[in-house]
């Protein structure tokens, strides 16, 4: 056996994103004990940080030890009780997981179902809140990796409170690539990822639960169904002000790694750095379709950290795609689901939207399309 040492590759696919040359640095950092002081001050330097970058002044904001999709499931687990009706709005692949954590969970689903790269819409969403006057969660994804689609938090979570409900927003995409306002939207409560716009490595779910959620929880009648993610256990962990009680080991490098990337997104500013994200979006936008290529979803509903066009006709989808992984060293997303061997993803996430990756990018789609005419 011997060490390994991966290609170096340019990410722009659904994620993970390009780890900045930072961050990787700062996670080769000496590793000390999860309760050693000089740990906790850098945690409680990621919580502010965090609340920075989800816009929230919520206590209960923190990072999961885990993906992103834990993330999700620290939220259902947390808020959803046995026979709970929640209203899942689903237009795309993580829409689907999160009726599934509804059912496990003990919950019943009701599904708002959009097309494959629409946004939610908040039409059918009134409808299904009309029609169940028992629910008590919304759920929906604000930026859509499987399909390049974005909702209008703002609005869903308006509808959700006019009708009693709490909102679970998934914006593990969202997050530091496009507008998102927690306390400002009402969103009561998120998850996100450490891996895409935030640019770190993959592992780590932040979230934040405002004080409908917290109340929420804290009315439950049966224990939260998973110890790991009990939000009560984790907090005496997390906590402020308090001794910390032992939970689990933190994953203490990789949480180096993510207070880097906080520390270079208050540098960078959060509104510059979705500004960023909509440049370059643009930017991308015109190269491709200098190529021919368009775009699944519609102008205004896409999100400039992902890019998601249709294959032109006659171009063959795995070929290009090892050719760009294999010959250049990029890779790029393949559809997913209904959209398989349709579409690419491009992503332009955290440190992989910048101006070189978009002149790679065009520059090598262009090669392969006049080398396979
Ligand atoms: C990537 C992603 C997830 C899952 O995150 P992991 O870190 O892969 O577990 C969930 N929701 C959305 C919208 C995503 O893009």
């Amino acid at each position: 056996m011997r060490s390994f040492n991966p290609p170096v590759r340019t990410l722009m696919g659904p994620g993970p994103a390009d780890v900045h040359p930072r961050i990787l640095q700062a996670m080769a950092r000496p590793t000390i004990g999860h309760l050693d002081p000089a740990f906790i001050g850098m945690m409680d330097e990621v919580k502010d940080a965090l609340k920075y970058a989800f816009q929230t002044e919520n206590e209960l904001t923190m990072p999961v030890s885990a993906p992103g999709s834990a993330g999700m499931e620290t939220c259902f687990a947390n808020l959803v009780e046995p026979g709970d009706k929640v209203i899942v709005c689903i237009n795309g692949v993580f829409g689907n997981r999160m009726k599934e954590n509804v059912v496990r969970f003990g919950g019943e689903a009701v599904v708002v179902e959009d097309s494959w790269g629409e946004a939610v819409s908040a039409d059918k969403l009134e409808q299904a809140l009309k029609d169940n006057p028992d629910a008590k969660i919304v759920a929906f994804v604000h930026a859509e990796t499987s399909t390049g689609a974005q909702s209008d938090a703002k609005t869903l979570c308006k509808l959700a409170h006019d009708y009693d409900c709490i909102t679970i927003v998934d914006a593990v995409t969202s997050l530091a690539g496009s507008e998102l306002r927690v306390d400002e939207w009402e969103i009561d409560a998120i998850y996100s990822g450490s891996q895409k716009c935030l640019s770190a490595m993959p592992g780590i779910s932040p979230i934040s639960f405002g004080e409908r959620a917290i109340k929420k929880l804290s009315n439950r009648k049966t224990p939260v169904a998973s110890w790991f993610l009990d939000l009560n256990l984790v907090m005496a962990y997390w906590g402020e002000g308090k001794k910390r009680a032992y939970h689990h080991t933190a994953p203490v490098n990789t949480l180096y790694g993510l207070h880097e990337s906080l520390v270079m997104l208050t540098e960078e500013g959060l509104e510059n750095a979705w500004a960023r994200h909509t440049k370059n979006h643009l930017e991308l936008k015109a190269g491709l379709e200098s190529l021919g290529m368009s775009f699944v979803v519609k102008e205004g509903d896409r999100l400039p950290q992902l890019n998601t066009v249709w294959i032109p006709e006659g171009v063959d989808d795995a070929m290009v795609r090892s050719t760009l992984l294999n010959d250049y060293n990029l890779e790029v997303g393949a559809g997913l689901g209904a959209l398989a061997g349709k579409v690419w993803r491009i992503g332009l996430m955290g440190y992989s939207s910048r101006k070189e990756n978009i002149i790679l990018c065009t520059s090598a789609l262009k090669e392969i399309f006049d080398s396979a005419k």
